[in-house]
């Protein structure tokens, strides 16, 4: 099985759209002439070329309506290779002006951004063999050789080091948002290194639907509107945008299949995984399966989405400019004082846990491994500098973030440039912490020395 949906992670397809059956005699409900081949909605049946502009219509519309692209802006289109993302660099390519398959004058003024293209070869983390990596990779090339616009191939790591932390993690739904999570990171590494300020990803109505009732169950209640609304500037520098989050799977599938745009197959993460095996893949179970029995299931959901504000709450210490999560960069939604929240009990639990006890909820020995006690080679002062370790990065992540992280047994094994990035804010707020002790002990009249 292969990895086929709009976004990153995305589905197989479960089975190829039906051919339409329009009935005798029936014409183009746009144009009335031409012969119907997609049939939309029960009884809209579209003729090729009016699908076509109805469906580059709403990849427009979405852009002009949000007017947050401008002209000679560079844009990197994130592609996975799956229908969306193929879709979304195929409309860009089509409207693009002086382009042979170009559309009217008035649609390539439109798109009068810089465009660029980047693949994440994360077949390490999805335990693909080499020669299927180099395969798929190959295949990659191909495409992008015909989109033909400056693109980035980038692998989320080289080293063994990623196979391991990905094999480590306990759950299916863990890994999922761990791939994700680094997934973004190195996307806006590239964006940033080539001088993109936009980053274009190919998230349908119908996954964001899905990763909106996936989200909120994994406890980023907080953060829907970013992870799901059509801009993300969490990030400031670099804008994530959804361009196509006005498409169903239904219409990227027969886009794709009309108009031959070319994907690239690759497995995920949950390929060949059971419906109950994670949160994401039950979510999305759950909803296509309610979307086939009630049609206006997955617009509901979005449209319920697209209500909300990404403001962060009332009395909560992170404006814009407060602390953000490690990991997946949302305002830090800390609340200690709260311990009636599930976030706040979390917290005061973790502050108050000693280092062995984080260890057994991390799932390892808790016995003392060796009967020295507190000498010099004792393992537990080894042990206690892991948690310090463990407790820096932990602290500094959000309530879902948190919760996904309990799920890998160390999290020495993340990329080291987070756990550097852990450690400097750590020692930075230490030192903050100094410098205010010593702010305090300057304004009192006390002739005392510093305390030592
Ligand atoms: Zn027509
Ligand atoms: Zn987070």
């Amino acid at each position: 099985m292969c990895q086929v949906g709009e976004d990153y992670v995305e589905p197989p397809p479960r089975e190829p759209p039906p051919v339409p059956r329009p009935g005798c005699g029936q014409k183009c409900v746009k144009c009335k002439q031409g012969d119907p081949v997609v049939v939309i909605r029960a009884g809209d049946a579209f003729c090729r070329d009016c699908f076509k502009a109805f469906y580059v219509h709403k990849f427009r519309a979405m852009l002009g309506k949000n007017r947050l692209i401008f002209p000679g802006e560079k844009v990197l289109l994130a592609w996975s290779g799956g229908p969306s993302s193929s879709s979304m660099v195929w409309q860009v390519l089509e409207v693009r002006p002086h382009h042979p398959q170009g559309l009217s004058q008035d649609s390539a003024k439109r798109l009068r951004f810089v465009p660029g293209v980047v693949y994440v070869d994360e077949g390490a983390a999805c335990g693909q063999s080499p020669e299927d990596r180099a395969k798929t990779l190959a295949e990659v090339k191909q495409v992008l050789h015909v989109v033909n616009f400056p693109w980035h191939l980038v692998a989320l790591e080289e080293t063994e080091a990623l196979c391991r932390l990905f094999e480590s993690v306990r759950t299916l739904t863990a890994k999922e948002e761990l791939l994700q999570t680094l997934r973004s990171h190195l996307i806006l590494h590239v964006a940033r290194a080539h001088g993109y300020s936009k980053v274009m990803t190919g998230d349908s109505c119908t996954r964001l639907a899905i990763k909106l009732m996936t989200n909120l169950a994994l406890g980023r209640g907080a953060f829907l509107a970013w992870d799901t609304g059509f801009s993300d500037e969490r990030h400031g520098d670099v804008v994530v945008v959804r361009p196509m989050r006005d498409h169903t799977l239904k219409e990227v599938a027969f886009y794709n299949r009309l108009f031959a745009v070319p994907l690239v197959f690759t497995p995920a993460v949950d390929t060949k995984a059971p419906e109950k095996a994670s949160v994401h893949r039950l979510m999305e179970a759950f909803i296509l399966r309610l979307q086939a029995q009630f049609p206006s299931t997955v617009s509901t959901v979005y449209r319920t989405g697209e209500k909300l504000v990404k403001a962060p709450r009332d009395g909560c210490g992170g404006g814009p400019s407060g602390p953000r999560c490690l990991l997946c960069l949302c305002t830090l939604d800390i609340d200690t004082a709260d311990s009636a929240t599930a976030f706040g009990a979390q917290t005061s639990s973790l502050s108050q846990m000693p280092p062995s006890t984080l260890q057994a909820e991390a799932g390892t020995p808790t016995a003392p491994c060796c009967a020295v006690g507190e000498g010099p080679g004792c393992c537990w002062k080894a042990r206690g500098r892991t948690d310090d370790a463990q407790a820096q990065v932990t602290q500094q992540l959000c309530y879902g973030c948190r919760g996904n992280m309990s799920d890998l047994p160390s999290l020495d094994r993340l990329p080291p440039y987070i756990l550097a990035e852990a450690q400097l804010r750590s020692q930075r707020a230490g030192v903050m912490q100094e410098i205010q002790e010593y702010l305090i002990e300057d304004s009192s009249d006390e002739a005392e020395g510093p305390q030592s």
